[in-house]
């Protein structure tokens, strides 16, 4: 049977949000990112976006008791349901409370997946996306037109660089995932095994993959 309770974790940059939307929408998975969830939060100024958008700025993890808030309150309305969690957990406390929150709930992680990207390629795949600041829609520089590096082909909206995606900070969210993140895959290593899939290369052989790995 296909794993219908997954993790997918990878280096900021790795394409594991937009490969967990894919897998999550061909497989009919709930996708969630703790990414996206924070991100609106933080563009509808709640409490929970004050909070976390200082953090998100310096490519620093927000702390783990929000975050510990925000996934037991998303958990409640996953009952029965598949899913996909995207960026979480990146602590070792963060996968500890997800054990007990699982445990309580009888349900087991069936597969974790790890996109698989080396740290250049991630450097240079991030200091060159460009959102739009009205309709999101994501590009990356190479994609956009000789001379036009600042306008939306879509809505005609500003292209911005996420602050997030400076090199700086880029370099220090691959020092947080590399200190943070890295012992959270030991961790899934001893317990059932971690599943690379290679990120690099065509974007929908990738997800083929992951979905080959997963059936
Ligand atoms: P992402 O879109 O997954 O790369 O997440 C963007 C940013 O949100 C990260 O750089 C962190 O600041 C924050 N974030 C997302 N998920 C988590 C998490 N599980 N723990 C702490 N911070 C997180």
């Amino acid at each position: 049977m296909a794993a219908r309770h997954v993790i997918i974790n990878g280096p900021p940059g790795s394409g594991k949000g937009t490969q967990a939307m894919r897998v999550a929408d061909r497989l009919d998975l709930k996708h969630l990112s703790t990414g996206d969830l924070l991100r609106e939060a933080v563009a509808a100024g709640t409490e929970l976006g004050k909070k976390a958008e200082e953090y998100m700025k310096a490519g620093l993890l927000v702390p783990d008791e929000i975050m510990l808030g925000l996934i037991r309150e998303q958990f409640e309305a996953l009952e029965g349901l598949g899913w996909i969690l995207d960026g979480f957990p990146r602590t070792l406390p963060q996968a500890e409370a997800l054990a007990e929150l699982l445990e309580k709930k009888c349900l087991t992680i069936d597969m974790v997946l790890l996109i698989d990207v080396d740290n250049e390629e991630i450097i240079g795949r991030l200091t060159s996306r460009r959102v739009c600041s009205d309709c999101k829609e994501v590009y990356n520089l190479s994609m956009l037109p000789d001379g036009d590096e600042s306008t939306c082909g879509k809505c005609g909206g500003k292209l911005v660089t996420r602050p997030d995606d400076r090199e700086e900070t880029v370099r220090r969210r691959l020092k947080v995932y590399e200190e943070q993140t890295t012992p959270v895959l030991e961790f899934y290593r001893k317990l059932a095994g971690v599943t690379e899939v290679d990120g690099t290369g065509d974007i929908d052989a990738i997800t083929a993959e992951i979905i080959r790995v997963m059936r």
